[in-house]
């Protein structure tokens, strides 16, 4: 082979190899949307008990599954991260996302302490807080795609209100524990800048506070089928409105 032809052809490997580039960026239109769902907690860590006595992980799961179920009738592409309940390590679950196009993490919410009061139920001490009731959004500057994250917090916020649940303030209150800043309080997105899920994702990142399970009616409520597909469908239209490419056709 002589030097000419050499070079031609390493410049058709170098065009084969733009072309292929290329087709890879004309298939992002139609390619199916990915997201990352994470299972907050574990068995051996299971977060909040709610009011009932019933542990956040099994909140978190049903929710999760809800979800999942619903983007995966949309034709999107689903990762279910934690939900065998044996994800005890909080830095694997950014990694067990990698190439997806978002990565939300699933949770119910509780209060400070000094909010919760005894109360017996089924026979059972328990412990609640009327309190306070709603949803609540964390998003972190130091994950790495901050402005695409809150621009899809700010939805999912958006159409769960427009589902009609309300965003909860109580992050916002000036006392130890909470005291967090608004990064869009309208839709009640707060930051949370140090959230280990959030900043080692490497795609934008929300965690959803579904709810609070110490209020107990917001844990009868959330313990609901009906109510799961409701918050579900509005988290995947907000998902789907926030992620779309362009050519998509979601409305
Ligand atoms: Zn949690």
């Amino acid at each position: 082979m002589n030097t000419a032809m050499g070079f031609a052809a390493k410049c058709a490997l170098v065009l084969s190899g733009m072309a292929v580039a290329l087709s890879a960026v004309a298939a992002g239109p139609t390619a199916a949307l990915s997201v990352a769902l994470d299972v907050g907690h574990s068995r051996q860590k299971p977060g909040a008990v709610s009011a009932r006595g019933v542990n956040e992980f099994e909140f978190n799961r049903a929710l999760a599954q809800t979800l999942a179920d619903v983007l995966r009738q949309r034709g999107v592409q689903v990762t279910l991260i934690g939900v065998d309940g044996d994800m005890n390590d909080l830095y694997a679950r950014p990694s067990r996302a990698a190439g997806a196009d978002f990565f939300l993490s699933i949770h119910h919410d509780s209060v400070q302490p000094q909010y919760l009061q005894p109360w017996t139920v089924d026979g059972a001490h328990r412990r609640y807080s009327d309190r306070f009731s709603g949803f609540s959004l964390f998003v972190s500057h130091q994950n790495p795609y901050f402005a695409q994250s809150l621009a899809c917090a700010s939805l999912l916020g958006a159409r769960l209100r427009a589902a009609g649940f309300q965003p909860s303030d109580h992050h916002a209150e000036p006392i130890p524990g909470e005291n967090r800043s608004y990064a869009d309080r309208a839709n009640g997105v707060y930051d949370f800048d140090q959230l280990v899920v959030l900043r080692m994702a490497s795609q934008p990142a929300a965690l959803l506070e579904a709810g609070i399970i110490v209020n107990r009616a917001d844990e009868q409520s959330l313990r609901q089928p009906a109510t799961q597909t409701r918050i579900a469908t509005a988290v995947a239209d907000g998902l789907e409105r926030c992620l779309a490419r362009p050519g998509a056709t979601t409305p």
